[in-house]
């Protein structure tokens, strides 16, 4: 993978050669389980990635693999139990991804979830695993949750539930599948973006841009997939109406929060979580519309102030402040647009995805959950090959384990040199933040981030053959790209 980076443009020119069965549009976790899903049933498969790969909603998530709670109280058996059955899956085909957690929902008396509905509704959610949950809820007295939480509201609190979902890394699942669809023959390329198509006798003719070295190539392909998530309505010939909500999330330090399970807290009709994550404790998240440019969505000081808030009502001696936030993520949610114009608020927005083709050979795959990768994938490689009138060999990713990278998993690797070099060598990183934020996520992690990313970025010099000027454009980048920016050490010339 290593070669792919220095010898990129004789690469690009190598993928005009012979036509692909299948190009897919976007390297998040759709992208990508359609890659792997294809080319393990023989297709000729190309992904390309405008950015790095899992740059967009993919690395942004709130990192869970879950059927959705809140999906059952809305009465969507359906998407309850199709995200179930893949949750299930995933823990068994990426377990080194997937640690179970129970999840304690108080309930206070008036706040919208009667203790009643939550015991009945955590022991359907089991059932809708096929009754073999990743462990057993149960529901609490107000005294015995108390003993789990002991910094809770006790204030009218009428008890509470537990079930169990499981804590992933949303950025090592889309590496990782990706690691499995190149070791199954899938081409994969970031920093390359799709820029236009046209189709005549059942090929397409698509103009590809090497975003590195502008470098523009013409590509064939039988087949054109659209999993550009938030973008997706924008890539010419799709037929995707998105509606975008923003989703923030921020990273405090478990001394400050000590839970050991996760907690779900009711506000409204919606809920946020409180995630232990190692010594640190993920909060969020927010859910509200979103018009702008997907690349450019940032927390904002008021998403931080509604999600502290929230947790400082539940947990009143906590008193956290925005000064003990150690990072940041936002993300956009590529939401299926409802058919009514009045579709009631985003929370409501349905989850479901979309496969159509909208053209003969044109595939758009939209909306959908990070737990629901693997059967969107499936689908989408069953229609194209329908379409393709090929009999293709049935699915086999349910069963087969992915590829691990030697470091990855739901904590971050520790912070070394080894690390860094097998991720240059074998993941396809390109830039400082591709790894600081989406390989080992250690800028979301480590308070010291700034002072970290300053060694990892000497020790991406002596591997990439950096000079000066490239680490500091490299830090320079990284500040940008991050939410909440590091504070770089005047030596950079890079302090804000
Ligand atoms: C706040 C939040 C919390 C969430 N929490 C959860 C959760 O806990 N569990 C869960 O299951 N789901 C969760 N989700 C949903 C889940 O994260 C998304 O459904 C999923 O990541 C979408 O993946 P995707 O591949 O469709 O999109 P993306 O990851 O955005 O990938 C699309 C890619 O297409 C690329 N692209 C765009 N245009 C082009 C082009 N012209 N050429 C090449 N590439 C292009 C983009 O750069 C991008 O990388 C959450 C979402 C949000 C926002």
């Amino acid at each position: 993978m290593k070669d792919s980076q220095i010898s990129r443009k004789e690469q690009i020119k190598a993928l005009t050669n012979d036509p692909f069965d299948v190009l897919i549009i976007g390297g998040g976790i759709v992208g990508s389980g359609i890659a792997r899903d294809a080319a393990l049933r023989g297709l000729r498969t190309l992904l390309v990635e405008q950015a790095d790969f899992a740059s967009g909603t993919s690395s942004r998530s709130s990192r869970l693999l879950h059927g959705g709670l809140r999906y059952l109280a809305q009465g969507r058996i359906g998407l309850v139990r199709e995200a179930s059955h893949e949750k299930m899956r995933l823990s068994k085909i990426a377990a080194h991804l997937c640690q179970p957690l129970p999840f304690l929902f108080p309930v206070w008396k008036g706040a919208g979830w009667p203790l009643w509905t939550l015991s009945i509704g955590v022991k359907v959610y089991d059932l809708l695993c096929g009754g073999n949950n990743l462990g057993k809820s149960r529901t609490y007295r107000p005294a015995e949750l108390l003993k789990h939480l002991p910094g809770l509201r006790r204030e009218g609190l009428k008890g509470g539930t537990s079930h169990y979902d499981a804590l992933t890394n949303d950025a090592r699942l889309v590496i990782d599948t990706l690691r499995s669809a190149e070791a199954a023959g899938a081409s994969l390329r970031n920093y390359t973006s799709f820029v236009a198509g046209t189709a005549s006798n059942g090929t397409w003719t698509c103009t590809v841009r090497d975003q590195l070295d502008d470098e523009v190539v013409e590509i064939q392909a039988r087949t054109v997939i659209n999993a550009a998530g938030a973008w997706s309505a924008k890539i010419p010939h799709s037929t995707v109406r998105l509606r975008l909500t923003k989703g923030v999330h921020v990273v405090i330090d478990h001394a400050r929060l000590p839970v050991s399970e996760a907690v779900v807290l009711p506000e409204g009709d919606r809920i946020l979580f409180v995630i232990p994550w190692g010594e640190r404790i993920i909060l969020g998240t927010t859910d509200t519309e979103y018009q702008g440019d997907p690349a450019a969505v940032r927390t904002d000081p008021d998403d931080i102030d509604y999600i502290l808030g929230v947790v400082n009502r539940a947990f009143p001696e906590a008193r956290i402040k925005p000064d003990d936030v150690i990072s940041t993520w936002a993300g956009v949610r590529p939401l299926v647009a409802p058919r009514h114009e009045n579709a009631g608020a985003p929370s409501d927005v349905s989850r479901n995805h979309e496969i159509r083709m909208g053209e003969p050979g044109w595939f758009d795959v939209a909306g959908g959950k990070l737990t629901t990768y693997r059967l969107m994938a499936e689908q989408t490689i069953d229609q194209v090959g329908r379409h393709l009138g090929a009999h293709l060999p049935r699915s086999r990713t349910a069963e087969l384990p992915l590829s691990p990278g030697p470091h990855s998993g739901v904590l971050p690797p520790p912070v070394e040199r080894e690390v860094v070099a097998e991720s240059c060598r074998q993941e396809w990183v390109v830039h400082l933040d591709d790894l600081l934020l989406r390989r080992t996520s250690w800028h979301f992690y480590h308070a010291n981030h700034a002072e970290i990313a300053e060694r990892v970025a000497c020790w991406m010099a002596e591997l990439l053959g950096w000079n000066p000027e490239r680490i500091a454009l490299e830090l320079k980048r990284y500040q940008n790209a991050a939410d909440h920016p590091p504070r770089l050490s005047p030596a950079t010339g890079s302090r804000e």
